[in-house]
C-alpha cells in the first residue's frame, strides 16, 4: 500500500517551547486510513490536520468501539528525532483492537507510516528539556447505525501535539486516595485494553478525589475490592524492602510500556521484581513496619510518578518521608536519558526517525 500526500496551503505558528501544556496544539498534518469490509485498511495517507465529518448515528458516538495509544517523538542534543518502543505500542494497539472487535492492522506498515508523518512534521518536535512530541494513534468504528453490533467500517488515524516538560516545577510526590466504592475494570471487562470507556468510567471517582485535595485514585480490583490495580492511568509499583512489586497482569489492568521498561531495568541493575497480587491491607501494614519504602507510578506522560500520600478509609499514610525515593529518582533519570538519547539503549528500545 502507497501511502500518499496532501499538502497543506496554511501552516500554524509553532509555539514557544516554554509555553507548551498538554494535549492542546496540533501539528499541520496527521495520518488517516480507512477500513471497510470489501477493501479492508486502505487509502493511507498524509492530509492536512482537519475535523473529521461524522453523521450524528456514527456508532463510535453511541457505542463507544474506540481505541488509541499514546508514545511520544524525542528530541535528541545532536537535534535527531527518536521513538521509544514504538512496536510495542502498535503490538497493544492490536490487541485492544481485537478485545474491541476492530479490526487488525499491519503493525510493521503503521510504524513506516508514523515516520514518514515524523518525517514531514519533524520541526514540530520541541527540544527545551523535558518536551516531546506526543504521538496519539486512534481508531473508531465510522458506520451510521444504531443497531447494536460491531462497526463495518472504521477510521485510523494519528495526530501529533507539542507538550510540555511534565514536572516543570521539579519531581513532586503525588497524593493519592483509595476507594472501595468504584472501580475503573473488571475480570472479563475491558480494562487491558486501552479503550474510550475505561476513562470515561474513571473520571467520577477521580473528581471525588480531586475535591478531597488528592491528586489520582489508586484502582482496587472488581472483585474482592482489596487488590491494587493502577494509578491514575498509571502502573504501580512498590518498593517494599528490597524487593520492586508490582500487580500481576490479571485482565484487568493496562501492561504498560513504560511498567516493562522499569521491570527490565531493575532487573539489569539485580533488582529483585515480583508481579504478583497486592492487597492494599499489606501496603498499609507494610508501611506499619517500616518496610514500605517507595511508592511510584509508570506510564508514557510522566515516565514515573512518585506517590508520596495514599489514604485509605480515613487512614492517610505518608510514604518515607514525603519526598522522592532514590530508587524512583534513578528510574526517572536513566529512562528519560534513554528516551532523549543521552543514555546507551542496551535494550534496543529506540528507533530513530530518519532525517
Ligand atoms: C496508557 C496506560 C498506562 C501506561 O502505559 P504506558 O504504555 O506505560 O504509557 C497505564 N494504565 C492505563 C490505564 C493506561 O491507559
Amino acid at each position: 500500500m502507497e501511502i500518499t500526500f496532501e499538502k497543506a496551503t496554511a501552516f500554524k505558528d509553532h509555539p514557544d517551547d516554554s509555553a507548551l501544556g498538554f494535549g492542546t496544539i496540533f501539528t499541520d498534518y496527521m495520518f488517516n486510513m480507512d477500513y471497510s469490509q470489501d477493501k479492508g485498511w486502505h487509502n493511507p495517507r498524509i492530509e492536512p490536520y482537519g475535523p473529521i465529518a461524522m453523521d450524528p448515528s456514527t456508532m463510535v458516538l453511541h457505542y463507544g468501539q474506540a481505541i488509541f495509544e499514546g508514545l511520544k517523538a524525542y528530541r535528541t542534543e545532536s537535534g535527531g528525532v527518536q521513538l521509544f518502543r514504538p512496536m510495542d505500542n502498535f503490538k497493544r494497539f492490536n490487541k485492544s483492537a481485537k478485545r474491541l472487535c476492530i479490526p487488525e492492522f499491519d503493525e510493521e506498515f503503521v510504524l513506516k507510516a508514523l515516520l514518514k508523518l515524523l518525517a514531514v512534521e519533524k520541526d514540530w518536535v520541541p527540544g527545551a528539556p523535558g518536551t516531546s512530541l506526543y504521538i496519539r494513534p486512534t481508531i473508531v468504528a465510522m458506520d451510521p447505525y444504531l443497531g447494536l453490533r460491531s462497526s463495518f467500517t472504521y477510521r485510523f488515524f494519528i495526530i501529533l501535539s507539542p507538550v510540555g516538560a511534565y514536572y516543570p516545577e521539579g519531581f513532586d510526590p503525588v497524593k493519592i486516595w483509595v476507594t472501595p466504592d468504584y472501580v475503573r475494570a473488571v475480570r472479563g471487562g475491558v480494562g487491558e485494553a486501552k479503550t474510550a470507556g475505561n476513562y470515561a468510567a474513571s473520571l467520577y471517582a477521580t473528581d471525588l478525589a480531586n475535591a478531597d485535595g488528592y491528586t489520582q485514585v489508586m484502582w482496587l480490583d472488581g472483585v474482592d475490592l482489596k487488590y491494587v490495580e493502577e494509578v491514575g492511568s498509571m502502573n504501580i509499583f512498590f518498593l517494599i524492602g528490597d524487593e520492586v512489586v508490582t500487580p500481576e497482569l490479571t485482565g484487568s489492568i493496562l501492561s504498560g510500556v513504560t511498567r516493562n521498561s522499569v521491570m527490565q531495568l531493575a532487573t539489569s541493575w539485580g533488582k529483585k521484581v515480583v508481579e504478583r497480587r497486592i492487597s492494599i491491607d499489606e501496603i498499609f501494614s507494610a508501611h506499619e513496619s517500616g518496610e514500605l519504602k517507595e511508592v511510584f507510578g509508570s506510564g508514557t506522560a510522566a515516565v514515573i510518578s512518585p506517590v508520596g500520600n495514599i489514604k485509605y478509609q480515613g487512614k492517610e499514610i505518608t510514604i518515607g518521608d514525603g519526598n522522592v525515593g532514590p530508587f524512583a529518582a534513578k528510574l526517572f533519570k536513566e529512562l528519560m536519558d534513554i528516551q532523549y538519547g543521552k543514555a546507551e539503549d542496551p535494550f534496543g528500545w529506540i528507533v530513530k526517525v530518519e532525517e
